[in-house]
């Protein structure tokens, strides 16, 4: 029977592993890895796990046990270093190859580094995760670079662990790529509040050392740790080498195959084309990871499914839960239902009145009308979404 190859042991190929399973292939899969770990998945890492309230365990997709279980052969600590497309074999760091029918790749993104800066770490793997909570134990300062979701979930993490924080973003807000500026001013105040030091709209000229950052306006930190959360970047590096067709990610199409037939993407990886946005589109986010392995190995096995759900993502900071679905790309105004300063709301994108995405911040079980809301693609009047007496379910029918 023919060999599945999956590369990248993370969430997405831990779930494409199981998806192909699910679906009845009986033949051999093997799952490549280059960390030292059982999958596992990450948003904890700079949540819970990162405060001490979530074990090791929590973490991993499976345990050992399941792997053996489901005959999928995971080889943790294993790279794969190339891809011999018209031999259908991949290379891999131990020095064997191993011949595939079908490929996924899911290599996932690598944390972005700050050039020239000596000393900084990144929040991306378990051993981050790890290094930080044991710094929580000793240190007294920190500063944190970029105010992304990684960043601010650190500097709330590193408040709640009693450190002195101090956050640096060079855009005039937080989170304004993701959120825009309406919003993104909930998240600036709930960080001030909680004691945080924003520096907001200045560029870091040079950190040293991990304990020293000049800023552009002439202003000097000083601080135990410097700690970066400046995004990441897809793992191309072997898509490219084998001539498959990448950019921002490896391109495949809504049924997340590549421009090989024989090779698939998924997870933080794939830029995808979307048939509800019309677009290619790559999600950073747990959920695609979780969800769109199983539309790929579905291709393998010579079945078109098509992967259309809607862009997902959540995040805890302090005592502020929120979820957010949709994309905001091109919003023309923001509505906001409910408490604002309070932080018990729902915010919506509205483009020409239609709903491009929704945020409820700690209001909970909305994400359905709000999905049936986006999916519409109908206008619907401001007035009414800003109304908490309208149920949204009345609206989205
Ligand atoms: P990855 O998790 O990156 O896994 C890919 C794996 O492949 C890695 O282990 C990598 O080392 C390995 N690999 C790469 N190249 C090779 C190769 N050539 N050979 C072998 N192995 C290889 N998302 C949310 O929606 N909500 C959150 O709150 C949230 N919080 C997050 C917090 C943190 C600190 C981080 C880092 C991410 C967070 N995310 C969150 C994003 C989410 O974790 C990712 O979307 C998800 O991990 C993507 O899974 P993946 O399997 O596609 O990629």
């Amino acid at each position: 029977s023919p060999t599945f190859v999956v590369i990248g042991a993370g969430l997405a190929g831990a779930k494409g592993a199981e998806a192909l399973r699910d679906k009845g292939f009986d033949g051999r899969i093997v799952l490549i890895g280059d960390e030292e770990h059982l999958p596992y998945e990450r948003p904890a890492l700079s949540k819970d796990y990162l405060s001490g309230n979530a074990s090791r365990d929590s973490l991993y997709v499976h345990d050992a046990t399941w792997y053996a279980e489901q005959r999928i052969e995971l080889r943790p600590g294993v790279r794969a270093t190339g891809i011999d497309r018209a031999a259908h074999e991949v290379r891999l760091s131990d020095g064997t190859s191993l011949s595939y029918a079908k490929l996924l790749l899911a290599t996932g993104a690598s944390a972005r580094t700050l050039p020239g800066a000596t000393g900084v770490r990144y929040l991306r793997r378990l051993e981050d995760s790890d290094w930080l909570k044991g710094l929580f134990t000793t240190a007294g300062s920190m500063v944190v670079l970029g105010a992304g979701w990684i960043g601010l979930e650190t500097a709330a993490a590193a408040r709640r662990a009693g450190l002195d924080v101090t956050v640096v973003e060079p855009l005039p807000q937080p989170l304004v790529p993701a959120l825009g500026r309406e919003v993104a001013a909930v998240f600036a105040d709930l960080h001030l509040q909680h004691g945080v030091d924003l520096h907001l709209g200045v560029q870091v000229d040079q950190v040293e050392r991990g304990k020293r950052v000049k800023l552009a306006d002439g202003t000097v930190l000083e601080a135990d740790a410097v700690v970066a959360g400046i995004g990441a970047q897809p793992n191309t590096g072997i898509a490219h080498a084998c001539g498959l067709r990448a950019g921002n990610g490896v391109l495949v199409d809504a049924s997340l195959r590549t421009s090989d037939p024989d090779i698939f993407a998924a997870g933080d990886v794939a830029n995808a084309y979307h048939p509800q946005l019309r677009r290619h589109v790559r999600v950073e986010h747990w959920a695609n990871a979780l969800n769109q392995p199983a539309v790929a190995a579905a291709g393998m096995l010579g079945k078109n499914d098509v992967y259309d759900e809607l862009p997902y993502f959540y995040t805890d900071q302090y005592d502020l839960g929120m979820e957010f679905l949709g994309t905001i790309d091109g919003y023309d105004r923001v509505v906001f239902r409910g408490d604002v300063p309070g932080r018990e709301f729902i915010a919506f994108w509205l483009k020409d009145d239609r709903v491009l995405a929704g945020m409820n911040v700690n209001v909970w079980e909305v994400t359905e009308p709000i999905k049936a809301l986006v999916r519409s693609r109908r206008p619907i009047d401001p007035d009414l979404l800003a109304d908490p007496d309208v149920p949204l379910d009345r609206l989205a029918a």
